[in-house]
């Protein structure tokens, strides 16, 4: 304000020099005056004041083209000038303000973390060595299998590889890689000690392969027993087995359904023939029970001889007699079977029998199967045989049913 206006004045009232001298003797304050400056005096001592007011600006001394005031030239140039000189604190090069603000982030000096995060910190300019044989996240590949790994995971790796090598357990020479390791003792370990390939058989010979390949050559003979010792008792388990089969096809149920076939040519056989008898399969009562057998003489036997069909029960031998009551008291029937088409019409014919407790057939047979049977010597006339369908398709139908009841079909 007070420079406007001296030139205001100076335009106007410069002719007047005692007005000139009054306004220059008046007193002012620093133009810098808000920005703290105490100054005050006669305006004409201003101009000096203000070659040397610390709140002044003046061209910067590094001469960048800035003004300013003299209280901040030394930050100025010490921080912001961007004439200043300044050190890069990391290569401690020294920079013009502008060069060092470009140069920062570049520095190669400047440690800054692994682009891998492996954590460390390195000099930018070593990254790259360091990426490539320091760090620990750098992909190497296993000495082994060759695949590949971060360098801090390949040792954990190569303790488990599968190429790794590993001693043999046989102590033989060589490390044979770990998925090798198998067919190695199998086939090609030195110092393993494999069985002779006659173990199964009961030889306990072991030795390296050489010794296995003579053994087995010398021992022909001995292993020859061995294998004909096994012969002999598989054998005999197959008889225990075929024993066992037999059991548990057993007929235990009490009653047998007797098929005769070729019904003609057996009939014509027995006419011809003295005594020909036919005998059923075995059966028993019950499973520890009685052992039985049916035999039928188509041509009949003693008072039915070629008259009639004779049919007779036999006890067999049985393994529970032992345990059995004698005689034998089970009632015991004897069902030819008509077959005609219409079962309403069918007229079987049943014979049944008591025991008779005295009659020696009834007690325990010895071990010679008994000759002598209990029967009908009369069972059914070979007239009767004709009359209706007893014989159908050459086959011939025959129960024979024993129970404990003594219920008497007649
Ligand atoms: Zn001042
Ligand atoms: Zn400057
Ligand atoms: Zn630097
Ligand atoms: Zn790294
Ligand atoms: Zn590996
Ligand atoms: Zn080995
Ligand atoms: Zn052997």
């Amino acid at each position: 304000m007070i420079k406007f206006i001296i030139s205001k004045i100076k335009k106007v009232i410069y002719p007047d020099p005692e007005s000139e001298k009054a306004i220059m003797g008046s007193v002012v304050y620093c133009i810098h005056h808000k920005e703290g400056c105490q100054w005050s005096d006669e305006l004409r001592k201003l101009k000096a004041h203000l070659n040397t007011c610390k709140h002044d600006a003046v061209l910067c001394a590094a001469h960048c083209g800035a003004m300013i005031p003299r209280v901040l030239m030394q930050d100025h140039l010490r921080y912001t000038c961007p004439r200043r000189r300044a050190n890069c604190e990391h290569c401690h090069t020294e920079f013009s303000g502008s060069a060092l603000e470009e140069h920062q982030g570049n520095c190669g000096h400047e440690p800054i973390y692994c682009e891998n995060k492996c954590g460390a910190k390195v000099q930018r300019r070593h990254t790259q060595q360091h990426l490539q044989q320091h760090c620990s996240k750098r992909l190497v590949p296993c000495r082994h299998c060759g695949q590949k790994y971060t360098q801090d995971t390949v040792c954990a790796h190569g303790e488990g590889c599968a190429r790794a090598p590993v001693p043999c357990p046989q102590r033989c020479a060589a490390p044979v890689p770990r998925d090798l390791l198998d067919a190695h003792l199998r086939d090609h370990c030195t110092a393993a000690a494999l069985p002779c390939s006659f173990r199964d058989a009961g030889c306990r010979f072991k030795g390296s392969r050489q010794a296995v390949e003579r053994h087995t050559e010398e021992s022909c003979a001995q292993h020859l027993c061995l294998v004909s010792a096994v012969a002999a008792r598989q054998a005999r388990q197959l008889d225990a087995l075929r024993a066992a089969v037999a059991r548990l096809s057993l007929n235990c149920t009490g009653a047998l359904v007797w098929r005769i076939a070729d019904w003609t040519a057996k009939m014509a056989e027995a006419k011809c023939k003295d005594g020909v008898e036919l005998v059923s399969p075995a059966f028993y009562t019950s499973q520890y029970g009685y052992k039985l057998q049916a035999s039928l003489f188509l041509n009949g036997n003693g008072a039915g001889e070629s008259t009639h069909m004779s049919v007779y029960i036999k006890i067999l031998p049985g393994e529970y007699d032992a345990l059995l009551r004698w005689p034998f008291a089970h009632t015991v029937s004897f069902t030819l079977f008509d077959q005609s088409s219409s079962p309403d019409r069918a007229c079987n014919i049943v014979e049944s029998f008591v025991p008779d407790p005295t009659w020696k057939n009834f007690q325990r047979p010895s071990k010679e199967p008994d000759a002598l049977g209990f029967g009908f010597p009369r069972f059914v006339s070979h007239e009767m045989l004709k009359k209706r369908n007893f014989v159908k398709d050459d086959i011939m139908f025959l129960r024979v049913k024993v129970d404990p009841s003594k219920i008497v079909a007649v």
